[in-house]
């Protein structure tokens, strides 16, 4: 079987098409403050990657740094001067966070209106309620990526692999709202390909290379790799072996190239809805 490459290049761009005309009608450029309590390369390489996005759309973008060694209270204390100052119309707070401070800790500090990641409690909240907020990019690039391609939800068993707060259980949430039957894995999952492999479409979010192999995955099921794990030549993987899954399922999303552009314009897009709902 000849399998389909999902690629996201196409709808990002055409997302940011709209992003770009958007922030130009907003007046005042609209800004993102992007926090960071780290010194990850990994987490450097996409804060300026994420700049650089805002940049190309018309997005003013402040990186703060608050160095790895930040405690809760002072990301706190900055997260909510941030949500306070009127001037900012978004924030982001980058991961990973400083060891002993906890995200769901932190992260309440972030006034939903600009929560345009959708991390906070409370927007993981409205989420599972039904209720409009800022879902999380990464997730919504995943349900976004299979429209564009066509590929339909309603009463199609997913496997989710990765339950985190900011990719595995707001996909859930997304999935089950598109009438999808989901069952979401997990590191304690004791047979993984015995369900993946019984799975209509798989989604990889668990961070570990090389996870899913053709074993996982049943024939001519569609498969959505979010994973990026660093490969040893520098360059960025993800969870699927995509050479054992490639003739054996239907489609998969390539990595790089495939939720990831989704994901960096769907951001884009909240932050100028953010800026377009305060003014
Ligand atoms: P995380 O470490 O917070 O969560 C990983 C999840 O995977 C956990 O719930 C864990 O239970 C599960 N898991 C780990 N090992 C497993 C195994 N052997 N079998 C089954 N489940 C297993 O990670 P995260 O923040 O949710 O991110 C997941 C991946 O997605 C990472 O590779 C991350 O870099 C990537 N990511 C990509 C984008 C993008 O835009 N493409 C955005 C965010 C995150």
């Amino acid at each position: 079987m000849d399998t389909a490459s999902l690629s996201g290049k196409e709808l990002a761009a055409a997302i940011n098409a709209d992003t770009k005309q958007r922030a130009a009608a907003a007046g005042t450029a609209p800004r993102l403050a992007l926090v960071v309590a780290n010194d990850d390369p990994a987490s450097a390489w996409y804060v300026n990657s994420l700049r650089k996005a805002a940049e190309r759309l018309g997005i003013a973008c402040d990186r703060i740094d608050l160095g790895a060694d930040a405690s809760a209270e002072q990301i706190r204390a900055e997260l909510s001067a941030r949500s306070a100052d009127a001037a900012v119309d978004a924030i982001m707070l980058q991961t990973p966070l400083p060891a002993g401070v906890v995200l769901d800790d932190v992260s309440s500090a972030i006034v939903a209106t600009k929560d345009v990641d959708g991390v906070s409690p409370l927007s993981l909240g409205l989420l599972a309620s039904g209720l409009p907020g800022f879902v999380p990019a990464t997730s919504e690039a995943v349900v976004e990526l299979l429209k564009h391609h066509e590929i339909p939800l309603r009463g199609r068993h997913v496997a989710v692999v990765g339950r985190s707060n900011i990719v595995g259980k707001p996909l859930a949430q997304l999935l089950l709202a598109a009438d999808a039957t989901v069952t979401v894995c997990h590191s304690r999952t004791a047979d993984l390909a015995a369900i993946t492999s019984g799975a209509e479409i798989v989604v990889a979010a668990a961070g570990r290379a090389g996870l899913l192999t053709g074993k996982h995955i049943a024939d001519g099921a569609i498969v959505i790799d979010v994973g990026t794990n660093e490969s040893p030549d520098g360059g960025i993987v993800g969870d699927v072996d995509a050479a054992s899954v490639t003739g054996r399922a239907a489609a998969l999303s390539p990595v790089p190239g495939g939720v990831g552009p989704v994901t960096t314009a769907l951001l884009m897009r909240h932050v100028v809805t953010a800026a377009e709902q305060s003014r």
